[in-house]
This record gives structure tokens, sequence and C-alpha cells, in this order.
């Protein structure tokens, strides 16, 4: 692990009021990406705000639910990825005063800027869940939603023998609310079934989702309603999750086409995709949407990413507004964008480079199968690997999520070479 001499910084003490040329709130994928190309492109004088010791590839956790990965090869030291020369502000940003030009910490450090990066997250609203919080980790309820809890699904699937296994993706239609990677909690029902269909466990299989589809993208729809049906899945849309008993094993859902009615079903195991939205530093700045969809989210204008009322600052990740799925593989677009516009507007020009909406949701279907899903804000497939047809499930695919992409990450895109 680097200590503050090797980064060739002084740490921050508590209520120092501290100045930087450039200050990047959150030190994860897109925080880390955007201060690893800005130090090489030369730009000195950049702080980043980061409270978490430890750094996450949170793409593998689908696969640590699996039993495919460790929960331990998702994790770094978080010294280890901050640019040589940055000062790392291990704290948590509190409040965010554009006029002032100033972000405030909980220990109480006064944070300057003449420019600022935006990128702390999305964090998960478990209260919107009755008696889920509590629990987690227990009665065969969990989440890939978390380091400590992905380790729990793969437990309670190998314990699954019989009975109902049941799925469940959140209402991300209600304005300020979202769910990172889209994808994830049909992923985790896709690896789920295939090792019931493996062991020959009759178990049955249901994702509810509160959607009225299973992928916004008809192209990727259509392929995997396939896929449930081989699985023999049930999907159950405009079920919305709002309670868990977990003594009784009884999870409740609100009906989004019958307002008022509940449905409740019966699980022996239950994986839950929590409701996230923007934390709440970040909701109530003056720099977040303050109506419609995006409401809490930051404002940006979803091409240049740069906030139309306060030019010096940007966002990018998920806790940017933008509508497109929020994934590291939309960050990995995003990036190199804000760079460059941060770049031009700390020259006194205009932005010029556009980010297009691009993500990337690579869909495990299977042990050894994955289906690419890549589009932008269109929702138009856009396939960036030329000659094969990436809306099929692949090995090739499966290999790239298993070791090719989470080596880029830690060795490329956090370096800022990709
Ligand atoms: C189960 C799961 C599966 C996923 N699968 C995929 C996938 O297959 N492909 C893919 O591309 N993406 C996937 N993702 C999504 C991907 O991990 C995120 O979209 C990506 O990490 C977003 O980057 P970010 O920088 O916006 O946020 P993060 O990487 O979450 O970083 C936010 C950082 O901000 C810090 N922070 C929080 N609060 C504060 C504060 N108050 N002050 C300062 N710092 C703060 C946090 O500690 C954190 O380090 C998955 C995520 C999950 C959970």
């Amino acid at each position: 692990m680097q200590t503050y001499a090797e980064v060739g910084v002084a740490p921050v003490s508590a209520r120092e009021t501290v100045r930087h040329r450039v200050v990047i709130i959150g030190g994860g994928t897109g925080g880390i990406a955007v201060a690893a190309q800005l130090t090489r492109k030369g730009v000195h004088d950049v702080a980043i705000i980061e409270p978490s010791s430890k750094h996450y590839y949170q793409p593998l956790w689908t696969l640590v639910g699996a039993g495919v990965a460790k929960a331990e090869q998702s994790v770094r030291d978080e010294a280890r990825f901050i640019p040589k020369g940055v000062r790392w502000i291990q704290d948590h940003a509190v409040e965010i005063d554009p006029e002032k030009q100033l972000v405030c910490t909980r220990s109480g450090t006064r944070v300057q800027y003449d420019f600022l990066v935006v990128a702390p997250g999305v964090v998960s609203e478990w209260s919107k869940i009755q008696g889920a919080e509590e629990s987690l980790g227990k009665n065969g309820i969990s989440t890939n939603y978390s380091y400590e809890l992905a380790p729990k699904t793969w437990e309670f699937i190998q314990q699954t023998k019989e009975g109902v296994a049941l799925f469940t993706m959140p209402n991300t239609a209600e304005p300020g609310y979202t769910i990172k990677c889209g994808g994830a909690p049909q992923k985790i029902a896709y690896m789920a079934a295939d090792y019931f269909r493996i062991h020959n466990r009759p178990v049955k299989v249901i994702y509810a989702t509160a959607g009225g589809v299973m992928f916004a993208v008809p192209e990727f729809c259509q392929v995997l309603e396939g896929i449930c049906e081989r699985y023999h899945i049930e999907v159950l849309t405009k079920h919305e999750l709002v309670a868990v008993d977990p003594i009784r094993k009884v999870a409740t859902f609100a009906l989004k086409d019958k307002p008022g009615e509940t449905r409740e079903i019966q699980f022996d195991m239950l994986h839950i995709g929590p409701p996230q939205r923007a934390p709440q530093f970040v909701r109530e700045s003056p720099i977040a949407h303050q109506e419609g969809q995006m409401i809490g989210f930051v404002n940006v204008d979803i091409h240049t990413l740069q906030n139309p009322n306060y030019p010096n600052v940007f966002a990018l990740g998920d806790a940017a507004g933008l509508p497109t799925s929020r994934t590291g593989a939309a960050v990995r677009k995003q990036a190199p964008v804000l760079v460059n516009n941060l770049l031009r507007v700390m020259n006194g020009k205009e932005p010029n480079k556009r980010y297009d909406g691009y993500t990337a949701c690579p869909i495990v279907t299977g042990y050894g199968r994955l289906v690419l899903a890549e589009f932008d804000y269109s929702n138009k497939p856009t396939p960036s690997i030329p000659f094969i047809n990436t809306c099929k499930e692949r090995f090739d695919m499966w290999l790239l999520k298993r070791y090719g992409l989470p080596w880029m990450y830690w060795n490329l895109m956090l370096r800022g070479l990709a």
C-alpha cells in the first residue's frame, strides 16, 4: 500500500481549509479514471475526496453471487489507485456550495476548488422495502449489490434444494430512482436457474420486475425472453417489491397496473435488486436536478457532462443525470469526454467532445454463457467488437467478463490508459 509520502502530498487535518485547482468527489470507477487521465495530461493540483480505504470492482459481484469468483478478488487498496501527486482527502463530502466553489467534508475540512468533478455513485434505499434491510444475509435473503452480501447469495443458492427462488428488480420509473447495472438482478436469476438445472433441483425461479419488460432494448429483450423460456423462469412484470417478511418468507409486491393492490409470494430464497438514488448531499445541492425524472442526480448536459448553471462543475458515473444504463462501461466512455471538455473549459474554451450514451451490460445467462448488450441513448444496439454477433450467447464473451474486463479495469482504466 502506498503511503502519503509516496503519493507525494500531505494528508489534510480536520477543520483545515485547502484549495485545489481540480477537486474530484468520489474515488470509485469514475473519480479514479478522471484523476488518472488528468494527471497523464499534465494537470497538477488535483484532490480526490473519497472516504473508503478500499476500491471495489463491483461487476465481479454477480460472479461472486454465482460462486464463480471470490469476493476478495473484487477489492484492492484505494491507495494503489490514487495517482502520484494527487491529494487524497479521506473523508465524506457532505455539502457542495457551487457559488462559493466549496465542498465541506464530514470532519469539517473545507475544500475550495476552481473546477469540480462529481462522481460519488449512488446509494441503496433499503427503507423503500419494508423489513428488507434487517433481513439481508439471513433467512435466504440477499443481494449482490454489496461486497459483504454477494457471497451470501451463493450460499443461499446452494442451500435451495426445492421450492421458489425469487429475484426482484426495483421501480426505476419513479423520478429520482435508478439501479446501477440494471441487468444485474436478472443475471443472477439466470445463473441460479442454470445451477438448479445442472444439479437437477426442482426449484421454480421467478423474476419479478416493477417494469413492463425484461430489457429496454427490444433486440436484447427478445433474446432474454427466450432464455427465460429455456430455464422455465416465470417473469412477472409490473411487480414492485415493497415488503419482506423474513419469518414467513413472504415477499409483498405492489401491482403497478392495479393501483392499491398487492400480491404476496412465498419464497425459499430471495435476491433483491435495491432501489437506488443519488447520495443525499448531491440531492440537496444546487447542482442537482430540482425536478423531472432525473431529480436529485447531478444536472449535466447529457453530451458534454458539464453543469448548465455552473460551467466549472462536471459529473460522470452513477450520480450523473444521464438517461442511460449506469455501468462502469458507460463511465469508461464518459471519462475521456469529461477530461477533454474540462481541459478546454480550464483554458477558456467551450466543450467540444460529446458522450453518446454508450453503455454495456455483459449479461451472464448461465455458466459459460454471456450476451453482451451494448447500446446508447437511442436504445439501439451499438456493438463495439467487429465480426461477431454479441446478441447471441457466447463463451468468448464469458471469458471476457470473467478474466479480460477485470484485468482491463485494474491495469488500464484506473491507470488512465483505457
Ligand atoms: C452487482 C453489480 C453488478 C454490476 N455489473 C456491472 C457490469 O457487469 N458491467 C459494468 O460496466 N458495470 C457494472 N456495475 C456497475 C458499476 O460498478 C458502476 O456503474 C460504476 O462503478 C459507477 O462508477 P461511479 O464512479 O459512478 O461509482 P462508484 O464506482 O460506485 O464510486 C463511487 C465512489 O464514491 C465514494 N463516495 C460515496 N459517497 C461519498 C461522499 N459522500 N464523499 C466522497 N466520496 C463518496 C464511494 O466510496 C465510491 O468509492 C455493477 C454494479 C453492481 C453493484
